[in-house]
C-alpha cells in the first residue's frame, strides 16, 4: 500500500484484467491503483441494464472482484450518477490519473467527453483506450472519407488491416492504493432475481467472467470452428461460439479472439461474424438515434399494429409456430437465443404481426444476457428492412419452411417446446396440419395444449407486402 496519489481504472464493460488497455496503461504509469466499478441507473435511464443483463453482471463483477483481491487489490463498488460519483471518489483518494476503455452507446460518448473536461479541471489526467473493437468507428473510413453503410467493403477494409495489435499483458505486479474509501456490498445491488428466480437456469448454461470467457473461446477452438460455416445456422447443434455475453461485458477483447483464431481452419467465416460486431458499433457510433429512431427515413411513417395479445403471444412462445415459441422460450429459460432462430423470431414479430421492431428490441434488451446496444438495435433494423445494409422488406421469412430447413428433425423445437415432443417430423413445424389421429397420439390438443397459430402465415405475408410496399 502506498499514499502516492494512486492511479484509477474505471471498469465499464471491460470486465476483465488482460488486453485491458486501460488497466496496463495504469499499471504502466508507476502509480499504486484504485479500482472501480459505478452502477448507473440515471444515464440514461431508458438504457438501464436489463433484467438479464444485471444477472450477468453480479455473477461477472464478482469474478472480477475476486481477481484482483488475489492480486492485492480492491475493486470498489459505487452506484449513482456516473459523473458526480466518480468526481466524489477521484477528490477521496486523491486519484491523480483515470483510466478507461471507451464505450460506443452515444450517451456514453457524450458522458465521457464531459467528464475528461471535468476531471482535467480537477487536476487528474483522464485517459481513454480502445478495449472492446478491432478499430475506432472513425479509423476505418470509405475511399470517399466518410462511415461505411455496407458490410462487406467494411470488412474488407478491417481485414486489410490485419490484426491491430498484439494483446496486451497482464503486469506482473502493481502496487495498490489505499483502500478505506466506502465501497457497497454487491449484494446489496440486488442484481439478482429473487421471487421469481426466473434466471434459476442461467448457472447451467453460463460461467461469466474472464476465466468462463477463455473456456468458451478455448472449447469453442478445440471442437467447433473447422464446421463453424456449415453449421452455425442450425440451432439444435451447439455449434457456435456462446462468446456474445463475454463480449459485451468485456470479459475478453476481439483482439484476444482475433489473435488466437486468425489462420485457424473455419476462421473466416467466425471472423466474419466479429467483423458484424464491429460494424454494428460502426453504425451506431456514426447513426447514434439507430436504437430509437429508423435508419431509412421512410419508414418512419409506417402503420404499426397495436396488438397487446399478439405482443404477448409472441414474447411468451406462444403463437402457434414452433419455431417461433422455441426460441422465444429459449430466451426466457437462458437469456440468450441462436442467431438464426433471433432472426425467425425477430422476423414474425415485425412482418407477420406488424408490430413496431423498437417493441422487440426492448424486449431482447431485457432478456438476452448478451443484450448489447449496438447489436441488437443494428440486427433489429437489419430484419425491420429499416436499416443499413439490411434485409430487404419483402424478404419475410416463412416460419415453417424455416423450421424445415434449420431444425430438419424438430430437435430444437422438442427441446424448447416439449408438449410437440412426439409429434413426427413431418408435422413438427407446422401441427395444424397433422391429422386428428397423429395429434392425438401425439397427446396434442390443438388451442389448448399448444396454441392454434395467431396468424395465418399466407394471409400475413400478404398483409405485410402490401403495407411495407406502400412506404
Ligand atoms: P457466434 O456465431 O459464435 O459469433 C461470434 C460473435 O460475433 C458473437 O459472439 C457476437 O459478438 C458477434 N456476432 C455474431 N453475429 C452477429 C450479428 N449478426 N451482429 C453483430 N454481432 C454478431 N448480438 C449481441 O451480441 N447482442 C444483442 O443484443 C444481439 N441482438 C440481436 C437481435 C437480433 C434481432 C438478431 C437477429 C441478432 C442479434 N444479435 C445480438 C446477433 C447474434 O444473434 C448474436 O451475437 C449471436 O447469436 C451470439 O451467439 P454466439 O456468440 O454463439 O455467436
Amino acid at each position: 500500500m502506498s499514499n502516492e496519489a494512486p492511479a484509477l481504472v474505471w471498469f465499464r464493460q471491460d470486465l476483465r484484467l488482460t488486453d485491458n488497455p486501460a488497466l496496463a496503461a495504469a499499471a504502466a504509469s508507476g502509480r499504486p491503483l484504485a479500482f472501480i466499478y459505478v452502477l448507473d441507473d440515471e444515464s440514461p435511464a431508458q438504457w438501464r441494464i436489463g433484467g438479464a443483463g444485471r444477472w450477468w453482471l453480479h455473477h461477472s463483477l464478482s469474478a472480477l472482484s475476486d481477481a484482483i483481491t488475489k492480486r492485492g487489490g480492491r475493486l470498489l463498488f459505487r452506484r449513482g450518477n456516473a459523473g458526480k460519483v466518480l468526481e466524489q471518489v477521484v477528490k477521496e483518494i486523491g486519484a491523480a490519473e483515470i483510466h478507461w476503455n471507451r464505450l460506443y452507446e452515444p450517451y456514453a460518448v457524450k458522458r465521457d467527453t464531459a467528464l475528461k473536461a471535468l476531471f482535467s479541471k480537477l487536476g487528474c489526467a483522464a485517459h481513454s483506450h480502445n478495449g472492446a473493437l478491432l478499430f475506432e468507428p472513425w479509423e476505418v473510413e470509405t475511399a470517399a472519407g466518410g462511415p461505411f453503410k455496407v458490410f462487406t467493403p467494411f470488412w474488407r477494409a478491417c481485414r486489410a488491416r490485419g490484426l491491430p495489435r498484439t494483446p496486451v499483458k497482464l503486469a506482473s505486479t502493481w502496487r495498490t492504493a489505499q483502500s478505506e474509501v466506502q465501497s457497497d456490498a454487491l449484494q446489496s445491488w440486488a442484481l439478482l432475481p429473487v421471487r421469481p428466480n426466473w434466471a434459476a437456469g442461467f448457472k447451467t448454461r453460463w460461467t461469466p467472467g474472464e476465466t468462463g470467457a477463455k473456456r468458451a473461446l478455448s472449447a469453442f477452438v478445440r471442437s467447433r470452428i473447422e464446421k463453424y460455416a456449415n453449421d452455425r445456422d442450425l440451432p439444435a447443434k451447439d455449434a457456435t461460439s456462446h462468446l456474445s455475453p463475454h463480449l459485451h461485458w468485456g470479459e475478453i477483447s476481439p483482439v484476444q479472439i482475433y489473435s488466437v483464431v486468425d489462420g485457424l481452419a473455419g476462421a473466416e467465416k467466425f471472423l466474419s461474424e466479429i467483423g458484424w460486431r464491429e460494424f454494428s458499433h460502426h453504425l451506431l457510433f456514426h447513426f447514434p438515434t439507430l436504437p430509437e429512431a429508423p435508419w431509412r427515413s421512410s419508414f418512419e411513417k409506417f402503420g404499426w399494429r397495436k396488438d397487446e395479445n399478439a405482443f404477448r403471444a409472441w414474447s411468451s412462445g406462444q403463437t402457434g409456430y414452433p419455431i417461433v415459441d422455441a426460441g422465444m422460450r429459449e430466451l426466457w429459460a437462458t437469456g440468450y437465443m441462436h442467431n438464426r432462430v433471433r432472426m425467425i423470431t425477430a422476423s414474425f414479430l415485425i412482418k407477420h404481426l406488424l408490430i413496431d421492431w423498437r417493441r422487440g428490441q426492448d424486449w431482447f434488451w431485457d432478456t438476452l444476457v448478451d443484450a448489447d446496444l449496438a447489436n441488437n438495435s443494428a440486427s433489429w433494423q437489419w430484419v425491420a428492412g429499416s436499416g443499413a445494409d439490411a434485409s430487404p422488406y419483402f424478404r419475410i421469412f416463412n416460419p415453417i419452411v424455416q423450421g424445415e430447413r434449420y431444425d430438419p428433425n424438430g430437435d430444437y423445437v422438442r427441446r424448447w417446446a416439449p408438449e410437440l415432443r412426439d409429434l413426427p417430423a413431418k408435422y413438427i413445424h407446422a401441427p395444424w396440419t397433422a391429422p386428428e389421429q397423429i395429434l392425438a397420439d401425439a397427446k396434442i390438443a390443438l388451442g389448448v395444449s399448444y396454441p392454434r397459430p395467431v396468424v395465418d402465415h399466407a394471409e400475413a405475408r400478404a398483409r405485410a407486402l402490401a403495407a411495407f410496399q406502400a412506404l
